[in-house]
């Protein structure tokens, strides 16, 4: 029997409650499809800091190397906010993408049919459904460019780099083209190339690779377009691939289309195709500790990871799939409305266990 060894990040806040429940998940759909999951756990963030000192411990990096994937909750809070910008919990964060060699990052934004009141959007702009896969890269780019600050004439100025290489495009382009040819084949790739020269090798680079994929539809957006697209006319999309600035807002924007924060999954995938697997929120403080959060959008992380990562589609599906019928009946009290049945955090995870 298959037997895969998952790192476990719980981290801080609500982190392990909707870790267990997601671990609870794992376990039962491995049952029902025939593998057996190993689980090491593992300190990041403010948990780390409080048992080591600091956010991400060497046996942390070890043993997320060392497995098939990992699996993280959320880290930070109140107690650690005090501490110098090295020993905060969002250090380990970044740390652990960066020694995993993380350079995209994979955020869905989707209806869940019972949801879609939830959604900012009115009915007939989000259409009949809506799936889209934003693609952003990063590891480069603006964020990781040259900066500084100058005296000129007198006057303080100060400067950002936004430089990408052709194999820095064509890794990530590669991710975006092999997901959309397990989805609708359309990849809509993100740039400013009327103003950005490095938009232009994105451009061009992307151009070429398409090549490889003669079955996926390549279309190009300049950023600002596509900022008013994903609001006007969003199903349009399936895979959004850009960099990492222009990711880091778009995906926010997209995100948002779902309407409530405690479903939103992502993935950050490197060279060895492990990942890591998160929720977008985060440790939510104020809520921790009462068996209250929504564990759905660490449960779809699960089964991201079934799917991009451990090549378990089936069992990914019928998460998504149980996930769907939960919410028709069942709700967390971040999504409750009335008419549903209010449940708990640890209550959801045997909901979606029982659907599966
Ligand atoms: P947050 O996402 O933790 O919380 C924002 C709001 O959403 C809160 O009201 C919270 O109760 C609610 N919420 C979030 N997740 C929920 C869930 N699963 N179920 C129900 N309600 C949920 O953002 P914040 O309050 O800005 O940050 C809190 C801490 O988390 C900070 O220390 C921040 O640095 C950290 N953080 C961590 C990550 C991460 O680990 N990836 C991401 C963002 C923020």
């Amino acid at each position: 029997m298959k037997n895969y060894r998952i790192a476990v990040l719980k981290g801080d806040g609500i982190g392990p409650e909707i870790v267990n429940e997601a671990m609870k998940v794992l376990d039962a759909v491995a049952a029902k499809c025939g593998f057996t999951v190993e689980y090491d756990e593992a300190l990041l963030g403010g948990c780390a800091i409080d048992a080591t000192g600091v956010p991400l411990p060497d046996e942390t990096v070890a043993k997320c190397k060392a497995a098939d994937s990992t699996l993280l909750g959320a880290v930070g809070g109140p107690k650690w906010d005090s501490m110098p910008g090295n020993l905060r919990p969002e250090k380990g964060l970044l740390g652990i993408r960066a020694a995993l060699g993380l350079f995209a990052n994979l955020r869905p934004a989707r209806i869940f049919e019972p949801l879609r009141d939830a959604s900012p959007l009115r009915p007939d702009i989000i259409g009949g459904s809506l799936d889209i896969m934003v693609v952003r890269e990063l590891t480069g780019g603006i964020y990781f460019g040259e900066r500084g600050r100058l005296e000129e004439n007198g006057v303080q100025a100060a400067y950002d780099t936004e430089k990408y290489s052709v194999p820095e495009i064509q890794r990530i382009a590669r991710i975006a083209f092999d997901l959309a040819m397990k989805r609708n084949k359309k990849v809509c790739s993100v740039d400013k190339a009327n103003v950005l020269e490095s938009s232009r090798l994105w451009r061009e680079t992307v151009t070429e690779m398409a090549k490889e994929y003669p079955e996926v539809e390549l279309s190009y957006m300049y950023v600002d377009n596509c900022a008013m697209q994903l609001v006007r006319n969003p199903a349009q999309f399936d895979v959004v691939l850009t960099s990492n600035i222009f990711g880091d807002i778009l995906s926010d924007e997209a995100s948002m289309i779902s309407g409530s924060i405690g479903m939103l999954a992502s993935a950050s995938l490197g060279e060895s195709g492990s990942g890591l697997y998160e929720p977008i929120h985060g440790s939510a403080p104020d809520i921790a500790g009462q068996n209250i959060a929504n564990p759905l959008a660490t449960i779809l992380s699960v089964a991201m990871m079934l799917k991009y990562s451990l090549g378990e589609s089936e069992a990914s599906d019928m998460i998504e799939k149980a996930v769907a019928e939960v919410l028709n009946e069942v709700r967390t009290p971040d999504i409750y409305v009335e008419g549903f049945r209010k449940v708990s955090c640890s209550e959801m995870g045997d909901e979606v266990c029982s659907h599966l």
